[in-house]
C-alpha cells in the first residue's frame, strides 16, 4: 500500500501557546519571573508578591505601574502582542525586560489566570479571566492604579509538567530566589514577598545595594563585602563581592546582571570564579552581586526563551574585563590587610596618600623608636633585623634569596649592598619580626597590631611565584639516578605530562616499559621530594602547569615543625612580602592572620 502524505495544519492558538509555554514557563519560579519583569517594565514603584503552596496554588503579583487600557486586556493575553518593541531596531536596542509578547498568553494557556488593571487612580478597573487558554469572563473591577495578575493552579491541564515539579518547599525557595535576584535590579522599588499569609521579605526603597543585600544574605557575608567598580571604554562593572575569608560553601549567591537583566551566564560565572582562583578552597564559592553595563547592541539577549542566557559580541573582551574588575577588588583588599590602606579608593591613590615619599619606611621605623616600650622590649631583635638587612647571608632554603635567578651572585657582606635598612620589604611594610612559635608560625609586630605568618604557606607562595616566573630551569643531575616502577595507568599519564615535567626541570628516561629513570631534578627539590612529587603528579589528574607548580611548591616548602634561625625567618618574610599575592598560599589557605588593636581590645575585654 502506498504511504499517503500527511496533511499540514496550522495548530490551534491554544496549542501554540502551550508549546510556547513549554519554553517560557518551566516551573512556578518562571511564572514569578515573567510577572515581576512586567511590573518593572510598567515602572512600578511598589510590587507585592503572594505565593501559596510553592507557587502551585497561587502566584499573585500586584504593582502600581502604568496599567493596561481596558480594551487592550485581551491583546495582553494574545501571543506576540507587546507594547515594548515595534521594530527590529528596537529588538537590538532593548531597554525593557520583556519584548517577546509571549509570557501572559503562555501562562494563561497552562493555568487559571486573572488579569486586573487600572490606568487611572480613580478606582475604576477592568479584568479578564482566562482558563487554560479560554477567555471565561471579563468586565469592570475595583483596583487603584496598577496591575494585578493572579495565576492559579499552574499546569492543571498539563499533568506531565506537574510531575516534574519538586516539593512545594523547593519550588517556593526557587520563587524567592528569583524574587531576590530581580529585587536587586531596582533599588528604588519597594518589594514585598508574602508566603501564605506571612510577609517573608519587605524591602523598602533604598539607594544602597549593601542594604538590600543585608535583607537577603547572612551577616557573616554582608559584613565584609568589597566594592567592585571598574570601567573600560563603553563597559562598566559595579557591585559587591565577598571577601575570600567570608565565602561559604554555598554556590547560589552569585548574582550576575547584564544591563540590569539577571543572567546565569557561563562566561560571566567563569570570569568571577577565575578571579577568586587560588583564594578559595574546593567547595568554597564566591558570593557576589555584579552589574555589567554595556551598549545594548554589544549583547544579544534574544538567544534564550527565558532570557537567562545572553550572547556577547566580543566574549573574550567581556571575560577579561569582568575577571580583572573582580581581581582588582580582591587585590585591593589584600593590600589593605597588609598595609592598612583604605581599600575603598583606588590602591594607587591610597598608596600615594599614605606613602607620600620614598621615606615612608624610615618614618615608620622612627615612630617605632619613639615608642619607649617598644624600643626597650624589641631593641635586640630590631638590631638583628637591621644587621640582617645590611648583610644578608646566603639563602638557607631554596627560593628565599632576594634574587630569583640562582646564577646571579649576591654580595655577602659590607657596604656594597646599595639598599638601606629603610628599603627592606619588612621595614617598608612597617613590620618587625619578633620570633617563631611552635616551630610553625612567625610572629610579627606592626604599628597597630600583631601578625602571625604560617611559615609553610608563606614559603609555598614564594616558591610558587619563583616557579611561575622562572624560565625553563636547568635540571640538577642525579647520581645515582632514581628509578621509579610504574603502574600501566601511570605509564599512560607519564606520556601525557612528559612535556610539562621537562618544563619543570626534570630529565627523565624510560629504561623499559614500566620503569622510569629520573636523571635530573629541579634544583630546588631534594631527591626524596622529587620522588614524592612525581608519584603525586602521576596519580593526579592535573595537566596544567599551574597545578603542578602548586604541588611542587608544596613539596619543596619548609614544613611546620621546622625551627628557623632568625636570619632564615627574615629571609622568608622578605621573599614573601615581595610576592604579588601575600594573603593566600597557592592552595587558597590564608598565609597571614592579623590581630589589630580593636581585636585585642575586644579579646582583653577593654571594649564591648
Ligand atoms: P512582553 O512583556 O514580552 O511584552 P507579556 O506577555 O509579558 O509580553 O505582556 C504583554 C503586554 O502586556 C506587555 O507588552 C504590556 O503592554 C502588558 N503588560 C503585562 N503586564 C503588565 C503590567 N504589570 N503592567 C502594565 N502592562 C503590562
Ligand atoms: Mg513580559
Amino acid at each position: 500500500m502506498p504511504v499517503m502524505p500527511r496533511s499540514i495544519r496550522i495548530l490551534p492558538p491554544e496549542l501554540q501557546n502551550q508549546i510556547a509555554a513549554g519554553e517560557v514557563v518551566e516551573r512556578p519560579s518562571s511564572v514569578l519571573k515573567e510577572l515581576l519583569e512586567n511590573s518593572l517594565d510598567a515602572d512600578a514603584g511598589r510590587i507585592q508578591v503572594l505565593v501559596d503552596r510553592g507557587g502551585q496554588g497561587l502566584i499573585q503579583v500586584q504593582d502600581d505601574g502604568v496599567g493596561i487600557l481596558p480594551h487592550e486586556l485581551e491583546l495582553a493575553v494574545t501571543r506576540h502582542a507587546t507594547s515594548k518593541i515595534a521594530s527590529q531596531e528596537d529588538l537590538f536596542n532593548l531597554r525593557s525586560f520583556g519584548f517577546r509578547g509571549e509570557a501572559l498568553p503562555s501562562l494563561a494557556s497552562v493555568s487559571r489566570l486573572k488579569l486586573t488593571s487600572a490606568t487611572s487612580g480613580d478606582g475604576e478597573a477592568f479584568f479578564i479571566a482566562v482558563d487554560a487558554g479560554r477567555i471565561m469572563d471579563q468586565g469592570p473591577a475595583a483596583l487603584t492604579r496598577g496591575t494585578k495578575v493572579e495565576v492559579r493552579d499552574l499546569f492543571v491541564n498539563i499533568p506531565a509538567r506537574l510531575k516534574f515539579l519538586k516539593t512545594p518547599t523547593t519550588e517556593g525557595k526557587r520563587c524567592q530566589d528569583v524574587f531576590c535576584r530581580l529585587a536587586l535590579t531596582r533599588l528604588s522599588v519597594h518589594f514585598e514577598y508574602v508566603v501564605g499569609s506571612r510577609t517573608a521579605l519587605s524591602m523598602p526603597a533604598t539607594n544602597d545595594l549593601r542594604q538590600r543585600l543585608e535583607l537577603i544574605w547572612p551577616d557573616s557575608v554582608t559584613e565584609n563585602l568589597l566594592p567592585v567598580l571598574s570601567s573600560q571604554d563603553d563597559m562598566s562593572l559595579q557591585g559587591l563581592i565577598s571577601a575570600p575569608h567570608n565565602v561559604q560553601g554555598q554556590a547560589d549567591r552569585l548574582f550576575l546582571y547584564v544591563n540590569d537583566r539577571p543572567v546565569q551566564d557561563k562566561l560571566l560565572l567563569r570570569a568571577v570564579r577565575d578571579a577568586y582562583q587560588g583564594r578559595l578552597l574546593t567547595k568554597e564559592y564566591p558570593q557576589a552581586a555584579l552589574f555589567l553595563s554595556m551598549p545594548p547592541e554589544e549583547v544579544d539577549v534574544n538567544v534564550h526563551p527565558a532570557k537567562a542566557e545572553v550572547r556577547f559580541r566580543n566574549q573574550q573582551r567581556v571575560f577579561s574585563f569582568v575577571r580583572q574588575g573582580v581581581l582588582q577588588a580582591l587585590e585591593r583588599l589584600e593590600k589593605h590587610r597588609l598595609f592598612r590602606t583604605p581599600f575603598a579608593d583606588s590602591a594607587d591613590s591610597a598608596q600615594a596618600r599614605l606613602f607620600p615619599s620614598a621615606d615612608f619606611g624610615k618614618n615608620l621605623a622612627s615612630s617605632y623608636s619613639q615608642d619607649v616600650r617598644t624600643k626597650y622590649k624589641f631593641a635586640a631583635l630590631r638590631e638583628d633585623q637591621r644587621e640582617f638587612e645590611q648583610t644578608p647571608p646566603a639563602p638557607p632554603y631554596p627560593g628565599l634569596g632576594a634574587s630569583s635567578s640562582p646564577q646571579s651572585a649576591r654580595p655577602q657582606a659590607g657596604p656594597a649592598v646599595p639598599s638601606t635598612a629603610s628599603e627592606s620589604p619588612l621595614t617598608r611594610a612597617g613590620m618587625l619580626y619578633l620570633g617563631q612559635t611552635m616551630d610553625s608560625y612567625l610572629v610579627l609586630a606592626s604599628s597597630d597590631g600583631l601578625i602571625l605568618v604560617d611559615q609553610h604557606a608563606a614559603h609555598e607562595r614564594v616558591l610558587f611565584q619563583r616557579l611561575k616566573s622562572s624560565v625553563r630551569p636547568l635540571p640538577r643531575d642525579l647520581l645515582p639516578t632514581l628509578e621509579i616502577p610504574l603502574h600501566p595507568t601511570q605509564q599512560d599519564r607519564l606520556q601525557d605530562i612528559w612535556a610539562q615535567l621537562s618544563k619543570l626541570g626534570f630529565r627523565l628516561a624510560t629504561l623499559r616499559p614500566g620503569l622510569l629513570e629520573v636523571q635530573g631534578i629541579p634544583e630546588h627539590l631534594e631527591p626524596h621530594q622529587a620522588r614524592e612529587f612525581l608519584m603525586d603528579v602521576l596519580d593526579d589528574q592535573a595537566e596544567d602547569l599551574e597545578t603542578m607548580w602548586t604541588m611542587m611548591a608544596c613539596k619543596a616548602a619548609l614544613k611546620a615543625g621546622q625551627t628557623l634561625a632568625i636570619s632564615e625567618a627574615l629571609h622568608l618574610l622578605e621573599a614573601w612580602l615581595e610576592c604579588p599575592d601575600t594573603s593566600f598560599c597557592p592552595h587558597g589557605r590564608p598565609i597571614m592572620l592579623r590581630l589589630d588593636r580593636g581585636d585585642l581590645e575586644r579579646m582583653f575585654k577593654r571594649r564591648g
